[in-house]
């Protein structure tokens, strides 16, 4: 019989970020000497006192399903966090739990949009969102943030971008990949601007404890009611308690629309992990101390990156305000020559440093922006310093 895959996944791509980060470790247990800034993930452990609760709630038998849109011990527990982070209220029935804030947004996704719908996403976006909304038949319509905007979206590019069929906005700040995170006075404007177009926002807000400079996060769903009532505010434990595996993640919304999520994922995954669960509720609740810690530690290695991505030629990076990224400008090299050809984008630009210095780092074009590249620092100061002077040298060596 002749075998047909479903169309929805002809034209899907595997998340090329995790690509660069499976070729990089394949690369390293060969033995080979890899720097990888590819990571997506803190280079931290979760905190043990994280780990005693997921520990324990094995001991105590919590290892059967639980309610399919989490439990109630942490939805209270979330609600609280969100209100103190926000000040708005969400009633336990305005919260799901899900499988990672990646499956936050799938479920959202699905709940929400249909064929016709228009989704803004600006660009530099994270990899997942346009194969997320266009899964679900909506149609990701890109709105550029450049560079030169700081990596924001402007009122002036959404208005252009935004039509009768625009449902939503795709905000993300501190953002991934670029660690632009946007003050209140533009989350302001541009909720004005959703406000009077009918538009909801999606806000995913999963770096938020992860700023530097003394730089304030707003959440958008703190900036009154009426905008409280358009946004949808997804968050997780990934990135802020270095619990990528345990995949937790979660969102808060009108109440009708979580039910739809909820439904969606009883049909699905069923509930998130039980022990995760739990584990979670030690990481909201428990001492705070260790989110400082690696906060700080970041601050300090975005500093290193930053200053010495700046010192190559041809390559010009912003200092971000958030998140463990940073995105340079590389495109003055390009056009240059490897000896064996041309770099004439991201990709190339990449995949000449994976070969000739072992440095894996992600080609912006994975996140709609070809000039840049993604570097997360993610990593040791070691390889940082290391890593970037193997950059300099790979360039110094173009012609
Ligand atoms: N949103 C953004 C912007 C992210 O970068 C990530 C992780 N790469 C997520 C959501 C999802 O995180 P997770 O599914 O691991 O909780």
């Amino acid at each position: 019989m002749k075998r047909k895959l479903a169309k929805r996944v002809l034209e899907l791509a595997p998340s090329p970020t995790l690509a660069i980060s499976a070729q990089a470790k394949e690369m390293k247990a060969r033995g080979e000497d890899v720097i990888g800034f590819g990571a997506g993930e803190p280079d931290f452990e979760t905190p043990d006192h994280i780990k005693e609760v997921g520990i324990q709630a094995i001991r105590d038998g919590k290892t059967g399903y639980t309610d399919a849109s989490g439990i109630m011990e942490l939805k209270e527990v979330v609600s609280e966090a969100i209100q103190k982070e926000t000040g708005a209220e969400y009633t336990p029935e305005s919260i799901i739990i899900n499988c990672g804030g990646k499956h936050s947004f799938f479920n959202l996704s699905l709940a929400f949009f249909e064929p016709g719908d228009d989704v803004l996403v600006p660009a530099p976006y994270w990899v997942s969102y346009p194969p997320m909304l266009s899964l679900a038949g909506a149609n990701p319509v890109i709105v550029p943030a450049p560079k030169e905007q700081g990596f924001k979206v402007t009122v002036d590019g959404l208005s252009a971008a935004a039509t009768k069929r625009t449902k939503a906005l795709v905000l993300n700040s501190p953002s991934n990949p670029t660690g632009a995170a946007y003050d209140k006075a533009e989350l302001e404007e541009i909720a004005r601007f959703c406000l009077e177009n009918d538009i909801y926002i999606i806000s995913d807000e999963i770096y938020d404890k992860l700023v530097y400079d003394g730089f304030t996060h707003t959440s958008v769903a703190s900036l009154g009611e009426d905008v409280a009532d358009i946004t949808i505010y997804l968050n997780g434990v990934s990135k802020t308690y270095a619990m990528t595996g345990w995949r937790i993640g979660y969102a808060a919304g009108p109440a009708d629309l979580i039910n739809a999520m909820g439904k969606i994922q009883s049909h699905s995954t069923s509930n998130p992990t039980s022990m995760s669960q739990w584990a979670a509720i030690g990481a909201l609740t428990g001492p705070q101390e260790y989110v400082e810690k690696m906060r700080m530690e970041f601050e300090k290695r975005r500093s290193i990156m930053v200053d010495g991505l700046n010192e190559i030629p041809g390559v010009s990076c912003l200092k971000p305000q958030g998140a463990f990224y940073v995105f340079p400008d590389v495109s003055g090299v390009y056009g240059a020559s490897t000896g064996d050809g041309v770099i004439e984008g991201s990709v190339d630009f990449a995949s000449y440093l994976l070969s000739q210095v072992k440095v894996a780092l992600v080609p912006g074009l994975a996140f709609g922006d070809d000039h840049c590249v993604r570097l997360s620092y993610a990593s040791s100061l070691e390889e940082i310093t290391e890593g970037v002077r193997r950059i300099g040298e790979a360039v110094s060596m173009l012609s």
